[in-house]
């Protein structure tokens, strides 16, 4: 709408018999008699696309150990050297996290296995699977099975038990193997190797489509976005998710060696999604996720599952993380703050009930920041419908739940892809148009499924 046209409606200046009149009332934008007017079909999208809070947390993350064998630099969590059992999820909390999973309401739950690396803690995992199974014949939920790993080391039986339970996996591959060995170096440097092993021999046993991976992105990476696209296609995957380095843990500690400004990374990016849409045009379909979700916003009135970019937040509400050692978070963003020796975010113990976790300060602290539409400068924002609150983030990188939006990275990420994505959308060729619109009602079918993070 042209700005002098937006200031009369404003004004309440236009007249009812012009024709923007009439538009602007089927789209909900204004209403002219309250007696007539119906907001039903309004309220019935806003509560379409605010469905992901109705039934509490669907995903559900168990940290089964913190041991690894890997030394990333970036690191999010403490990992902890192979010998140290005491890293563990002993027995008694595994039992607890059991009850609490059950105590939630959400018929549609995900459960993931993360680590350090779980496959190090697998008799743990099959206990776990078969009492959550064992509780689930009379409480009748769908549950996916999940395993973030880096999947060395994968033996026949851990598939072959994964397949009798239908387990998905989720794990890291950074690109090219000169690239994948230098971000997660082993001391035998074959990081590479092992992973896409473990890919291909997932993908035998499970399908193909019950292996997926995700992409970190150091400042080494930011030279290579053709590159790591190109091994994806390579290895047959068809989904990619290009996500710059968390605030979080060892990538702190390490960020002046791997870090960058979040300028480098949208820089990144719009030369990854040039070379994303050229590799469809070629007649091959490859997805980058993010963006998927956020066209799925733009594009569509259905809300994705990931738990990062809701409001109201998806810490608590969309998450949760039973740690190692019995402690609970609202997300693994608190775990990771934790290991870095804050543990403000902790909703309490696994041996207590949820109510008590909800009524918890941390949960209070977040909900208060977790409403993009109130905060101070999202209300403002033509995007606030589409983004969403990270009151973790913020913390973590700005020291305040609400922190201050025109210097937040988190900000400058989604203003910069939302623009950027809008921008193709809007000038690129039919068949680019086409693409991305493919994206977004791929995320409308992907919607009651959470997105789950990688090792
Ligand atoms: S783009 Fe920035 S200001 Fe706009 S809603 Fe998202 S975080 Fe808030």
């Amino acid at each position: 709408m042209p700005s002098a046209d937006f200031a009369r409606v404003v004004d309440k200046e236009l007249r009812s018999d012009e024709p923007l009149f009439a538009d602007l009332q089927a789209r909900h934008l204004i209403m002219a008699d309250a007696a007539t007017s119906t907001l039903a079909p309004l309220l019935s999208q806003y509560r379409t696309r605010k469905a992901c809070i109705e039934h509490g947390p669907k995903l559900h993350i168990f940290v089964v150990s913190l041991r690894c064998h890997h030394t990333c630099a970036y690191c999010q969590v403490s990992r902890q050297p192979l010998g140290q059992s005491q890293f563990d999820l002993p027995g008694d909390a595994a039992a607890h996290a059991v009850e609490r999973l059950f105590e939630w309401p959400a018929r549609d739950l995900t459960v993931e296995f993360q680590g350090g690396e779980p496959l190090l803690h697998f008799e743990r995992i099959t206990s776990l699977v078969e009492a959550i199974e064992a509780r689930n014949r009379h409480e009748g939920r769908n549950i996916r099975f999940v395993i973030a790993s880096t999947l060395h080391d994968l033996t026949d039986d851990q598939l072959a038990f994964m397949r009798d339970h239908r387990f998905e996996l989720s794990t890291s591959l950074d690109g090219p193997e000169w690239l994948h060995n230098a971000n997660r170096p082993r001391p035998e440097k074959d990081s590479y190797r092992r992973t896409v092993e473990g890919i291909e021999r997932g993908r035998k046993v499970l399908g193909e489509d019950a292996v997926s991976a995700l992409t970190t992105l150091t400042r080494r990476s930011l030279e290579a976005p053709v590159e790591i696209i190109d091994e994806y296609r390579k290895l047959g995957f068809h989904s990619i998710s290009l996500r710059p380095l968390s605030p979080y843990g060892f990538a702190r500690k390490t960020e002046t060696r791997n870090g960058y400004p979040i300028g480098d990374f949208l820089r990144f990016y719009a030369v990854a999604l040039d070379h994303l849409l050229s590799v469809n045009r070629s007649g091959y379909f490859m997805e980058e996720t993010y963006g998927r979700m956020l066209l799925g916003q733009l594009l569509t009135p259905f809300s994705h599952g990931y738990v990062d970019l809701r409001s109201p937040t998806g810490a608590g509400l969309g998450a949760i993380v039973y740690d190692y050692d019995g402690t609970v978070y609202p997300s693994d963003e608190a775990r990771m703050l934790a290991s870095m020796g804050d543990r403000s975010f902790a909703l309490g113990r696994v041996d207590e009930p949820v109510t008590a976790w909800l009524k918890s300060p941390a949960m209070q602290r977040i909900l208060a920041a977790g409403v993009a539409e109130t905060l101070p400068t999202c209300a403002d924002c033509a995007y606030v419908p589409l983004c969403g609150a990270d009151p973790i983030d913020h913390f973590a990188r700005q020291g305040d739940t609400i922190g201050h939006r025109p210097t937040s990275d988190f900000c400058r990420k989604q203003m910069g892809l939302f623009d950027l994505l809008l921008e193709r959308w809007e000038t690129g060729s039919g068949s680019d148009r086409q693409i991305l619109e493919s994206w977004a009602h791929r995320a409308t079918r992907r919607e009651a499924q959470p997105e789950v993070e990688a090792a």
